[in-house]
C-alpha cells in the first residue's frame, strides 16, 4: 500500500519556518543572540500565560544541564526515573550532580514517590520529574513529597510543551521547568529548549552561563551589542540559542494551537479507538483533553513486542522504543535487576508514529498492520 517508509516522528516544517529564516538572513544579517531570541521569550511567556521569566538555550539538554548546575553542587544526589531519555541522565551528571535512579509507576510511567522516597540520602538535593510521553503523573504529589524532604524541583517538561496539569499550563508553575524544542518535539526551533522559574537567582545564572558566564551579557546581546571589558567567576557555556534557532520557533508557536496541537491529539485518539479491544496491547494512562502528546507508546504485552517491532518494520513503519533505562548504561552502573519494573517496561514498549501531518491513510494503514500482526497465526 505504501512504499515509502512512515516515519516515527518528524519535524513539521514549511514555508513559514523558511521565509523567518530568509528574513533573519536578508533582512538582518545578524544570526548570533539577538532581538529575535528576546522575542521568542517574550512570546513563549506570553503563551503559558505567565509573569514568569522564560530563558531560552540551544538545546533541552542545555536547559536541563544548567538548571541542575543552577540548583546544586557538584556529588549532590538527585531522583530520576531511570526509564527517561538519556539526555535527563547525562544533564545531571554533567553539572557533576549524581542521577538516582527510580523505578516508575506502570500506568503512566512517572515517578513512583514510594521507591523514591527509599532512595533519599543526606546527599539528596533534587528531584527530577519526567512528563513521560506528555504525562506530568502526579505533579501535586511529587511537589508536596519535595516540600515534605526540602527538595528543589527540575521539571524535564520536554515532552510537555502546551500540556495542563490541573488547568494550568506547565511550565506557569512550580519550581525549575525545562522544555525542549529539537526537532520532533511538541514545537520545535530546530534545535532548543527553555528554562523557565520564578527563582530570579536561578534566571540570573542561566542567563549568564549560557553566555559564557559574562555577567549580563544578555541584556546587551538583546540590544545588539556585546561585552568588552568583563570578569567570569565560573565555568560558563556557548549555550545561547541564536537568531535563526528563535525564527523558526516563534513560528512554532504560532502554529502550535491550531495545528500542531489538534492533529497530535486527534491521531493518538485514532489509534487509541482502533486499537483499545486488541488484547495483546494496553496504553498508557493519560487524559487526551488536557495533554498534547509527543510520542505514542503502547505496551505489547507477553513478550511479543520484538515481534511486533520486526513486523511493522517489514511493512516499512518504523517504531520506536522509548526508553533503554538509564540505569542499564555502564556509565550509570550498567547493573539488570536493579529496578524490575522499569525493567519489564523496557521489554514491552512500542513507540508508533505521531506526528502532525501524518496522513490518515498511513495512520489507517499502521493501525492495519498491528491488528494483523495479532490476527496472525504467523507471528
Ligand atoms: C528531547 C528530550 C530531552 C533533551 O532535549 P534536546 O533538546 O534534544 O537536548 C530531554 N529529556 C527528554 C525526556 C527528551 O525527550
Amino acid at each position: 500500500m505504501t512504499n515509502n517508509k512512515i516515519r516515527l516522528s518528524k519535524s513539521v516544517v514549511g514555508k513559514q519556518e523558511a521565509e523567518a529564516l530568509a528574513r533573519i538572513i536578508f533582512e538582518n544579517g545578524y544570526l548570533g543572540m539577538g532581538k529575535e531570541v528576546q522575542l521568542f521569550e517574550q512570546e513563549l511567556q506570553h503563551f503559558l500565560r505567565t509573569d514568569r521569566q522564560v530563558v531560552c538555550v540551544n538545546s533541552g539538554t542545555a536547559a536541563l544541564h544548567l538548571a541542575v548546575m543552577a540548583t546544586t553542587k557538584p556529588r549532590e544526589e538527585i531522583l530520576v526515573q531511570s526509564l527517561t531519555f538519556l539526555s535527563t541522565f547525562q544533564a545531571i551528571s554533567a553539572a557533576g550532580a549524581i542521577p538516582i535512579p527510580c523505578e516508575v509507576i506502570p500506568e503512566t510511567i512517572t515517578i513512583n514517590l514510594e521507591d523514591a522516597k527509599t532512595r533519599l540520602t543526606e546527599w539528596t538535593k533534587a528531584i527530577m520529574p519526567v512528563h513521560y510521553a506528555s504525562n506530568p503523573g502526579n505533579l501535586e504529589e511529587i511537589y508536596r513529597f519535595a516540600q515534605k524532604y526540602n527538595l528543589r524541583v527540575i521539571e524535564d517538561a520536554a515532552h510537555a510543551f502546551g500540556c495542563y496539569y490541573n488547568g494550568k499550563l506547565i511550565g506557569s508553575f512550580g519550581d525549575v521547568v525545562c522544555f525542549s524544542f529539537d526537532g520532533i518535539k511538541n514545537i520545535t526551533s530546530g534545535e532548543g529548549g527553555a528554562v523557565i522559574t520564578t527563582d530570579q537567582r536561578v534566571i540570573q545564572f542561566v542567563q549568564d552561563a549560557r553566555l559564557l558566564g559574562i555577567h549580563k551579557d544578555t541584556e546587551k546581546r538583546y540590544q545588539g551589542q556585546r561585552s568588552w571589558e568583563f570578569d567570569v567567576t565560573y565555568q560558563g557555556y556557548r549555550y545561547h540559542m541564536s537568531n535563526l534557532f528563535a525564527a523558526i520557533g516563534r513560528v512554532q508557536l504560532q502554529r502550535f494551537e491550531k495545528e500542531f496541537k489538534p492533529g497530535r491529539i486527534n491521531l493518538a485518539k485514532k489509534y487509541r479507538n482502533a486499537l483499545k479491544d486488541l488484547p495483546g496491547v494496553k496504553f498508557l494512562e493519560s487524559d487526551l483533553e488536557s495533554i498534547v502528546p509527543h510520542i505514542f507508546p503502547i505496551k505489547v504485552l507477553h513478550e511479543k513486542r520484538d515481534s511486533l517491532h520486526q513486523w511493522l518494520l517489514t511493512k516499512n513503519i518504523e517504531v520506536g522504543i522509548h526508553y533503554k533505562p538509564n540505569h542499564l548504561l555502564s556509565y550509570y552502573g550498567g547493573k539488570k535487576g536493579l529496578l524490575p519494573v522499569t525493567e519489564r517496561l523496557y521489554q514491552e514498549l512500542l513507540s508508533l508514529p505521531l506526528y502532525p501531518d501524518l496522513k490518515d491513510k498511513d495512520v489507517e494503514y499502521i493501525i492495519e498492520a498491528v491488528k494483523q500482526f495479532f490476527e496472525s497465526k504467523h507471528r
